[in-house]
């Protein structure tokens, strides 16, 4: 895929005065209730965060995995649990994307990308989640269908999804050929929401766990190939990894940026405290590893449009931007000193929401376990 830089530009300067009018003046509420504002979803698609990475032939933007990645470094400038419900929104519709039918794609995919449907992906379980080739939850063939049966953990988007890409085992004795993916409607008999949990971070996204009691789906609702659910959630969580270490740059910036300012506005000792060598080095240090994971990222996502395997490429930014995002928040609350440990200021945000970005997607370990498997150990 060719990804022009003009587009590109015209999609960051836009969603910029997106974030800054728009999203900005409403995170304070929505972190202190937990919640997502759900009422910006329209405004959301039609500006193209769903979508930017989707060709236009399905009402996305075409502007490949260069693009997504961009749309949720700029949103995490406003907060990471709206770059989070953004970037589950479109890893839940990637797969009907790239394996659903017509049908599912005109009822799910696109009022989806316009932000019209919000979408969760059901995967994690309370007792797998990095080993996901183990899920306990089953479709047993029930008529012209299946009757789904277990319990989800973590699922974000799920208090107000309208749909769910939900992963499943189906017969098949080799565990990573026994897995389906289906799409079902949240108002389906026998899908059960659980209650809101409560987390150090991303409190502007809504994470619940989800129970299936019997769920009967017809097979319409397969997506794609009966058993091959694994690969297609192993293509989802390298273009999730991409998104994550997006996220963590677009958080990374924010810290650096809060930390410069004050740096250069805070006195002590008669003395700006950015002339102070131990604060403007620690500054200039998490310039440099901010850097380096753009860079990292930037090729990551150009090679993954054009490549078809760039898992590896995916794992290091994840891994990288991961562990960096931390370092830096660290770093500028250090930078703060008291006044970054108080609760309201962004930084302390800032810091909470760093730190799934080691855990979700793939643990840093578990990227690691790839990278290694890769160099051939
Ligand atoms: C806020 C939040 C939102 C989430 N949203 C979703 C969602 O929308 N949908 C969804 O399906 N899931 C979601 N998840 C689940 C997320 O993907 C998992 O939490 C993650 O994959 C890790 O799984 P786990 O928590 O079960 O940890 P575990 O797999 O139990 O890991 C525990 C520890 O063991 C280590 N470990 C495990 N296996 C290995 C290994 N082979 N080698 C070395 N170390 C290992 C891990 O690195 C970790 O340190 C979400 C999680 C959170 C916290």
């Amino acid at each position: 895929m060719i990804v022009v830089k003009d587009d590109l530009l015209i999609l960051r300067e836009t969603l910029q005065r997106f974030v800054d009018s728009r999203l900005r003046p409403l995170v304070a509420e929505y972190e202190a209730n937990q919640r997502f504002p759900i009422d910006v979803t329209r405004e959301m698609g039609q500006l193209g965060c769903f979508g930017a990475g989707f060709p236009e032939s399905v009402g996305g933007a075409g502007l490949g995995k260069l693009g997504q990645t961009l749309v949720i470094e700029e949103l995490s400038h406003a907060s990471g649990g709206i770059a989070a419900t953004t970037l589950v929104q479109f890893l839940s519709i990637y797969p009907l994307y790239l394996h659903g039918t017509t049908e599912q794609q005109s009822m799910y995919l696109k009022p989806a990308i316009l932000g019209e449907r919000m979408a969760a992906i059901a995967v994690t379980e309370p007792n797998h989640g990095s080993n996901v080739a183990g899920i306990e939850t089953v479709a047993v063939p029930d008529g012209s269908g299946y009757r789904i049966k277990g319990q989800k953990m973590f699922i974000t988007n799920s208090p107000f999804a309208d749909f769910m890409v939900v992963a499943a085992k189906t017969p098949g004795s080799d565990p990573h050929h026994a897995i389906t993916l289906f799409v079902v409607d949240r108002n389906s008999p026998g899908v059960i929401i659980g209650g809101h949990l409560k987390k150090l971070g991303w409190w502007t996204s809504e994470t619940a766990p989800v129970y299936f009691d019997n769920c009967w789906v017809p097979a319409a609702q397969v997506i794609g190939e009966a058993g091959a659910g694994f690969y297609y959630i192993m293509e989802d969580f390298n273009y999730e990894r991409l998104l994550l270490s997006a996220s963590s740059i677009g958080l990374a910036q924010e810290a650096l940026a809060v930390a410069k300012a004050y740096a250069t506005s805070r006195s002590q000792f008669g003395v700006i405290i950015a002339e102070f060598q131990a604060v403007r080095h620690k500054l200039a240090q998490m310039a440099v590893r901010l850097e380096a994971g753009r860079q990292l990222l930037a090729h990551a996502a150009t090679v993954a449009d054009e490549a078809d395997d760039f898992s590896e490429l995916a794992s290091m930014a994840k891994y990288f931007c991961g562990e960096m995002v931390n370092q830096v928040a660290y770093d500028a609350i250090q930078i703060l000193g008291g006044a970054g440990y108080l609760q309201d200021h962004p930084l302390e945000r800032i810091y909470r929401d760093a730190r799934i970005m080691t855990i979700g997607g793939g643990t840093s370990e578990v990227q690691l376990n790839i990278i290694a498997k890769r160099m051939g150990l």
